[in-house]
């Protein structure tokens, strides 16, 4: 029995068949009147009757509205087939993909959200057609997959943020998870352009550099401390990031790949590390090979306490040891006193004003050493008067050079440009531990890259970027900041695409 019963009949039947009856017998049964039960009768239930007993279409529920833009994808039938030309386009199905669009702009609110896609084809060769929303989101997507790498570049080669927490900033700013390995894999490619960037540097035209500033740092990766070779020039960019293995080899490796097209520095400024010297001659690179003066100056202020340190005493052997050491103190205290206005001057030669008397003064303090009406001539006395003669003799001309530039043409009397750089790298060491050796070179190279193209808000260099100072020829570079250098330009979206 199939037949369809008329709205109208299924009313009419339910209501007689709802007849009331005994209606004074419930009232009074529920303590209600019975005039409440004939108003709720003939103005709630009869009126609602039809709508409780009209059929419902078939089927699931209908969305609910707002989430699908049906009627959109809908509208942008293509008008021709763009493989023959024919004008009969139908369509082919539905799909649905993440809305990239959503992701990018308004990720961090909605977080992943599906869209429905149109599929055409062409009813003459069968061609599917892309409509004007598959390319959308298309382009949002790969948008959406460049912002994201762009963000991690920063988080890990600038904020110095771990793998982890590279990842929850990603999914907190732009609404979906990225894999940890994909991180990984991500610094590391990023990396390894940077290096390559590095290596390129020397290729482009620039303002001439006079000085190679050569260090390294001593990053702790994992249980091992390894050595990270760096140059620098005297406009503080750096020019070379490298793990050193075998110093004897990878150093003069290095200094021999950094020294070459637009870049020929004449000074090679180092600490006092005395195999630097022959590690450029292997290099073969005949830079005049210039002292830090602050390395000079730490090792003058070395000499002169072993001099304090190394005094003897002369007297009578039966003395208690408790009194010997009473007078040998004693003695050392005189001795600093007697020496310390011969450190003063030995320092003041270093200072801003006297650069054309330095080795003068330095030479100066050893004859003053030697002069007994000045100081008694004891042993350690003697012996401080030698070594510093021998220190003067060995850096007075290198550190004649050195000051003299220094006023001329106001290039580094220090590494401490160098020393600073390599602070910057010390942070970055702890997250760096997860890489091998190979690779952790790498990962310094985008650090490197990155500080080369900041621009400083504070300091000596404020409002300009190493690269800038150094007048690298961003033409010849090929790339204007630490992004576009490795790949990762600013995604090309224009903003019309996001009012659609
Ligand atoms: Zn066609």
């Amino acid at each position: 029995m199939n037949r369809i019963i008329p709205l109208e009949t299924k009313v009419k039947v339910m209501q007689e068949s709802l007849s009331l009856v005994n209606v004074e017998k419930i009232a009074a049964r529920y303590e209600v009147s019975a005039g409440a039960i004939y108003y709720w009768f003939n103005e709630k239930v009869k009126p609602a009757l039809g709508e409780i007993l009209k059929n419902e279409a078939p089927g699931p529920e209908g969305r609910p509205d707002g989430e699908v833009k049906v009627t959109q994808a809908t509208v942008d039938r293509p008008e021709t087939c763009e493989q023959c030309g024919g004008r009969r386009i139908r369509k082919n199905g539905t799909y649905w993909v993440i809305n990239w669009m959503w992701l990018l702009s308004i990720g961090w609110l909605v977080g992943v959200q599906k869209t429905i896609i149109q599929r055409w084809r062409c009813a003459e060769c069968g061609h599917e057609l892309v409509s004007v929303e598959r390319q959308r989101q298309a382009e949002a997507r790969r948008g959406w997959w460049q912002q994201v790498k762009r963000l991690m570049g920063l988080s890990r080669f600038k904020l110095g943020l771990s793998v982890r927490k590279t990842q929850i900033l990603v999914a907190f700013v732009y609404g979906r998870q990225v894999s940890v390995g994909f991180i990984q894999r991500q610094t590391q490619h990023v990396g390894k352009r940077a290096q390559a960037v590095l290596e390129r540097l020397s290729d482009c035209r620039q303002k001439a550099a006079h000085f190679l500033l050569y260090d390294e740092t001593f990053p702790k990766l994992g249980k091992r401390t390894h050595s990270l070779g760096v140059v620098i020039c005297e406009y503080g960019l750096i020019r070379s990031v490298r793990t050193i293995r075998h110093k004897a080899k990878d150093i003069p490796d290095q200094l021999r790949k950094v020294v070459r097209g637009h870049y020929h520095p004449d000074h090679f400024l180092t600490d006092l590390e005395v195999t630097y010297g022959e590690y450029m001659t292997r290099a073969n690179l005949s830079l005049k090979h210039l002292r830090d003066i602050v390395h000079l100056m730490r090792q003058i202020g070395r000499m002169f306490d072993d001099a304090v340190k190394e005094v003897t005493l002369d007297v009578p052997k039966g003395l208690p040891q408790k009194e010997r050491q009473n007078q040998r103190h004693l003695k050392q205290r005189l001795l600093r006193k007697r020496l310390k206005p011969l450190l003063t001057t030995a320092f003041k030669a270093f200072a801003p004003g006297y650069e054309s008397v330095c080795v003068l003064m330095l030479e100066g303090v050893v004859s003053q050493l030697r002069d007994p009406k000045l100081i008694l001539q004891t042993e350690s006395v003697q012996r401080l008067a030698h070594r510093m003669e021998r220190f003067v003799k060995k850096h007075g001309p290198s550190l004649n050079t050195l000051v003299e530039m220094a006023i001329k043409t106001g290039t580094p009397k220090t590494t401490n440009s160098l020393e600073s750089k390599n602070a910057l790298f010390k942070p970055f060491s702890r997250i760096a531990k997860s890489f091998r050796l190979a690779t952790a070179g790498n990962f310094f190279a985008g650090v490197a890259l990155m500080e080369n193209f900041d621009v400083k808000s504070r300091g000596l260099h404020q409002g300009t970027s190493a690269i800038q100072r150094a007048e690298v020829n961003l033409d010849d570079l090929g790339a204007t900041d630490f992004f576009s250098a490795v790949g990762l330009a600013k995604p090309q979206i224009s903003p019309s695409a996001f009012t659609l």
